[in-house]
């Protein structure tokens, strides 16, 4: 009896994985939040023209940026992502109720999403990959569906044991809705009467202009700006970016230390979500408490890494001479001969001159000599340490360096090359980034099962 051919297991290939064509392009758009930040946003923009602005609305539209966006820096970000600082009921209730008034989504979605992209950053498994290109990190992750399977997972007990979070993502709609639009809109409504100047303004506008700061972090400070603690990653420090985002454009040290509740450590980098945090802090009943910052042992220890990785580089890029340990090891008599070749005029002979055990070749260099011709040459073919360093003439270390240059040999037991080679293996090497003995090299991609 013949088998039945076995029947082929159709899989199922996410849209994400499947090329753009005319027949399939509205599945690969995510409508939700197309809709949510992009248009919405665009109808707010387009509404400007034919909507009056009252300076009321406008100082409101202000406040209400500045308290949205803290929903989002101080709540989302700094409390619930990285639990910076701990804070009690009220506050947030409130960091949630005006977090959800930035419509970038609710806290746990939000949180575990930027936890993905701290925990696997500048890789496929982080959402909004920087190295994806600007467009996408910036707001493309957002409007076309991702392969859920392609983003990292993360561990997110710690929210789904708080009530607020808990809370807010059940009725995240009716909470958006409310505090991005509806209560903007009753403020400006009920207090001067401007209804629609509100709505537009204060409402949809202002959600906007939050939305593309936050979308800043994304997007500039993985592109703009310094790296002063470790450039392996894309993340960055710079002053636009932390003046769009109420303080996160100090992206850099956020990335090296993101339990600490500051981005920007010194006193006169703009950070107001670090500003409002402490002073929250300093109210009665400590509305936020227990405020977490990295040791400055610490900071400065990946700060100095850095500086000298930096230093590392200009070092590399100049000509030090060839390394001792490089060297051909020439005897007395090999050195006298070439010597005596040059004298000679023989082909092949060079001036050789020993100091401390190193063999330099000074053939070109004896008509440059700064002291004149005569002293170095009648040093060629002998031992000069003496003469060199205060003998006839004490030379200066741009002297010595220049010398190193011409290294092409030490001598056959040369001592005090010994000993110099001894005493740079004894001192101390500072460990750059990367360096330290805990570090392992990363597994390939796909081996850890294997
Ligand atoms: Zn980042
Ligand atoms: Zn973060």
């Amino acid at each position: 009896m013949a088998a039945t051919p076995p029947t082929p297991v159709k899989q199922h290939i996410h849209i994400s994985n499947q090329p753009i064509t005319v027949n399939n392009w509205y599945k690969h758009i995510n409508w939700f939040s197309t809709t949510l930040v992009l248009i919405i946003p665009t109808y707010g923009l387009l509404a400007i023209p034919y909507t009056p602005l009252y300076r009321s609305t406008l100082i409101w539209a202000f406040i209400y940026y500045f308290l949205t966006g803290f929903g989002i820096t101080g709540g989302y970000h700094r409390l619930w992502s990285h639990r910076c600082y701990s804070a009690r009921l009220p506050l947030r209730l409130l960091l949630a109720f005006v977090g959800a008034g930035a419509v970038q989504g609710s806290i746990r979605f939000w949180s575990s999403k930027h936890r993905a992209h701290h925990r696997w950053t500048d890789t496929k498994k982080d959402p909004y990959d920087a190295l994806r290109g600007f467009f996408f990190s910036h707001l493309g992750w957002m409007l076309f569906n991702q392969d859920p399977k392609r983003i990292g997972r993360t561990d997110i007990t710690d929210l789904d044991a708080d009530p607020v979070v808990v809370w807010q993502h059940r009725h995240y709609g009716k909470t958006m809705m409310t505090a991005a639009w509806l209560f903007p809109m009753c403020v400006a409504g009920l207090g001067w009467g401007d209804w629609w100047g509100g709505l537009v303004y204060a409402g949809i506008v202002r959600a906007c202009v939050v939305q593309q700061a936050t979308f800043c972090v994304n997007s500039l400070a993985h592109w703009l700006g310094e790296q002063p603690f470790d450039d392996r990653r894309t993340p960055r420090d710079h002053f636009i970016t932390a003046l769009v985002t109420l303080g996160e454009g100090y992206h850099n040290f956020h990335h090296e230390f993101p339990s600490d509740y500051r981005n920007a450590i010194s006193w006169y980098q703009y950070d107001p979500t670090k500003w409002s945090i402490y002073f929250l802090s300093t109210l009665p009943f400590h509305l936020a408490h227990s405020l977490k910052r990295f040791r400055h042992n610490e900071i400065e220890k990946g700060r100095f890494q850095q500086q000298q990785k930096a230093l590392d580089a200009r070092r590399s890029a100049l000509d030090w001479g060839v390394p001792l340990g490089d060297l051909p090891v020439i005897s007395w008599s090999e050195f006298r001969t070439t010597c005596q070749q040059y004298a000679d005029g023989v082909a092949g002979g060079t001036a050789l001159v020993a100091v401390a055990g190193v063999i330099h070749n000074v053939t070109d260099f004896i008509a440059e000599h700064p002291g004149g011709r005569t002293l170095i040459g009648s040093s060629v073919g002998k031992d000069a340490t003496g003469l060199f360093n205060g003998g006839v003439y004490l030379h200066s270390n741009a002297a010595h360096n220049l010398l190193s240059t011409m290294r092409v040999g030490v001598l056959r037991g040369g001592q005090e090359v010994e000993v110099w080679k001894e005493e740079a293996m004894k001192k101390v090497k500072v460990l750059g980034a990367g360096e330290q003995v805990t570090v392992v090299r990363p597994l390939a991609e796909g081996a850890v099962a294997a």
